[in-house]
Parts: C-alpha cells; structure tokens; sequence
C-alpha cells in the first residue's frame, strides 16, 4: 500500500471494544470530566434510552428519543433546545447512523462532546461527516465539531439486529472500505483499515448468519464496522456513495438496501479502470472462486441472502433514465470516467439483480 507522497490524518477517539462495555459509560463520562448527560435514541429504541440512564444514575439529566432518518433540521433544534435548557454537558448517543447523526447535529451547534454506542455497522461514529435534510434537500459537512470523542462497541447491541439488516448494514459498511482503496487521498494506512474492515466482515458475517447471538463474531462485525467507519473518515468517497446518495435522496430508497445492492455493481464497474487497487478486494472475495472484485462481492452479497435488485425496493424501471441523470449532473471524481451510458446500465442491472459482469 506504499506511495511515494500521500498526506494521512487521523482523529483523536478513545475506542473501546467488549460484551457489555456500554456499562462503562458513567466511567467514560468522568473521563472526560463531565457530569450531565443527555441520552438519544430513536422511539423503537426508546428502551436504550432508560438502561443508559440507569447506567449514568444521577449523571442522566435527560433523554431524547425522537432521532429520525435523514437528520431533520428541526428535529435536531428542538434536541439542541433541550441540551440548553438541560445544561447538559455530553450527549450519549445510542443506535444507528441516524441517532448518531442527531447527536453530531446538537454537536455542531453547540459543541457538546459525543459518546456514542453504535447498535449497527452504519459507521458514522468514526467520522467527523454529517448529513441534514431540510426542506427535502439533504446536504453534507465535514467538520471536527461533529467528530465523536468515545466509541464504546458493545457486540450485545448488534446481537439482536435483525438478520436482514445485519447483512445490509455490513454490506453498508463494507462499501466504505471497498471505495477507500481506490480513494485519491488514501493512505497506507487507510487502505490497512479498508483490507482489514472487508476481511473482518467476509469472516464473521457467515458466523453471525449461523449464530446470530455468537458474541465473538458479532464482536468482529463491529470491528469491521469500525475500520470500514473509520476509512470512510479519512478518505473521499466516489462513485458507489454518489449513487446510493442520488437513489436515497431522490426516491427515498432506503439507506442501508441501496447501498447492499449497489456496492457490486459500482465496485465491477470501476475494476477495469484500476484492478491493482482493487486486488486486495478482489483476493479476499473471488479469485478463488474465479470470480473479479464486483462479482466476488456479489455472490458474498447472495449467499448472504441480502438483496439484490432495486426493482425489490420498490423502484420501478421508468425511473432510471432521471436517476441516470441525476447521477452524471454534477461532475465528480472517480476512477473511471461516469458516462451516462455506463450509468444506465449499471443501474438496469442493479435494478434486475442481475450479476455485474
Ligand atoms: P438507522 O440508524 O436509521 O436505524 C434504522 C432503524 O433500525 C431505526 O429504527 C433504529 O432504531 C433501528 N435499529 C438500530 N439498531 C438496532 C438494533 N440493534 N436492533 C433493532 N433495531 C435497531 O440506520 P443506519 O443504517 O444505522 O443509519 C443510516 C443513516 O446513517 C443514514 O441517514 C446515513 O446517511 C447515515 N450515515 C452517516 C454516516 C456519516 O459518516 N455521517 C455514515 C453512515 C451512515
């Protein structure tokens, strides 16, 4: 992974990993010298909320259960309007992307530190990335504001996520691995993570499906999940992101789907421009099969019974002409020149579920 001139960066964050770790939150709290905790979460997980409130004691001076998909720019008002009046001086943020992106939106406004106890593989704990929708319109920022200080990665939460969703939040994950490799700005060091993250996931994903409540492997699917979060951190994104951005934003296509079903699609598109940086992917995923990168990923995606064509998540094949060109509008890097007529066909076969070729 050496290059001759690369710039690498990296965030201050204390990560910690185990089986009931989410039980030392009151202990991270006093380490980082705070007393008054707000707790979120989304209201299906509104549970979490008052067993990290039993855990804090009198250190829990509220909760905040109304987090929702997308960051909504009012909903996060009213948060930030409630850590004010609470005098709350961390937020502990309990559950997926979403949760995760509530409390990163109250951190941009007023600069509260972070403890977040990811339920999913979404990563975004690892990144100092947000995502807000107003109006309809979603749009992104990067800022050290929004970076979380303490990860606590507790496999019991991810042992009860649903099976259709542990396979597309690893597929979700893995895509942020998959796209560092190629990445302009990737580093020796991202691209170790990316290897390591899509190595972690081919291994303890199969385990999970057979066992789903195996603690050690759902253990290593958060590991995965940090490394492929943490990549996705450091290096910029390309085509699969911009696409599964476009399909989420203008057909409200469900996160985590979209992104399983595009990733082997995106990934076998951009294999012909640069299959050395996709070899490590490829090696761990289909060369013994005799399969490239993108096939390799798919049959993975297949045999872990995750979705395969958009047609399923309700998308009906009209709409692929203006997802083509919402797609190709704006220019943006990637490995391999994004023509409309590439894009269209990458779509059709997302869409039919066909194997990427
Ligand atoms: P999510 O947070 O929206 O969760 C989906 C649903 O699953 C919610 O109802 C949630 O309460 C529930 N859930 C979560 N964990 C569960 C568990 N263990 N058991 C049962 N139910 C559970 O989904 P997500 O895929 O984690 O996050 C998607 C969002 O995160 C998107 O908005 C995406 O843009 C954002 N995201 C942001 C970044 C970033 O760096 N900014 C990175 C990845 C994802």
């Amino acid at each position: 992974f050496f290059r001759e001139d690369f710039t690498a960066r990296s965030a201050s964050v204390r990560v910690r990993f185990g089986a009931g770790i989410r039980a030392a939150v009151s202990e991270e709290m006093d380490n980082l010298g705070v007393s008054r905790a707000l707790i979120l979460t989304t209201p299906q997980q509104s549970d979490m909320a008052d067993e990290f409130a039993n855990y804090c004691g009198a250190k829990a001076v509220g909760r905040f259960t109304g987090a929702a998909m997308h960051t909504p720019v009012d909903v996060s008002e009213q948060a930030t309007d409630l850590a004010r009046r609470l005098g709350a001086d961390v937020l502990i943020s309990v559950g997926g992307g979403s949760t995760t992106g509530l409390g990163k939106a109250i951190a941009l406004r007023t600069d509260l530190p972070q403890i977040v106890v990811p339920t999913t593989y979404a990563g975004s704990e690892a990144t100092g990335i947000l995502g807000q929708t107003e109006n309809g319109v979603k749009t992104t920022l990067t800022s050290a504001k929004v970076q979380p200080e303490v990860i606590l990665y507790d496999a019991e939460l991810v042992a009860t996520l649903p099976l259709s969703m542990t396979v597309t939040s690893a597929l979700n994950a893995m895509a942020h691995a998959a796209e560092g490799l190629y990445a302009r700005d990737r580093s020796p060091i991202s691209s170790l993570m990316a290897v390591e993250g899509l190595r972690a996931f081919r291994d303890s994903l199969p385990k999970v499906l057979a066992d789903p409540g195996n603690l050690t492997a759902r253990g290593e699917t958060l590991y995965g999940a940090w490394l492929c979060g943490t990549v996705l951190g450091q290096v910029g994104m390309a085509l699969h992101h911009k696409l599964c951005h476009t399909l989420g934003g203008s057909f409200d296509l469900p996160h985590a789907e979209t992104h399983a079903i595009i990733l082997p699609h995106a990934i076998a598109f951009n294999a012909s421009a640069v299959p050395d940086l996709l070899a490590p992917l490829a090696d761990l995923f289909g060369t013994s099969s005799g399969f490239g990168a993108g096939t390799g990923l798919w049959q993975f995606a297949k045999s872990a019974g995750a979705p395969l064509s958009l047609r399923d998540l309700g998308l009906v094949e009209a709409d692929l002409d203006r997802a083509t060109d919402l797609a190709t509008a704006n220019p943006y890097w990637n490995p391999r020149p994004v023509t409309k007529d590439g894009i269209r066909r990458l779509l059709q076969a997302a869409w039919a579920g066909d194997r990427p070729d």
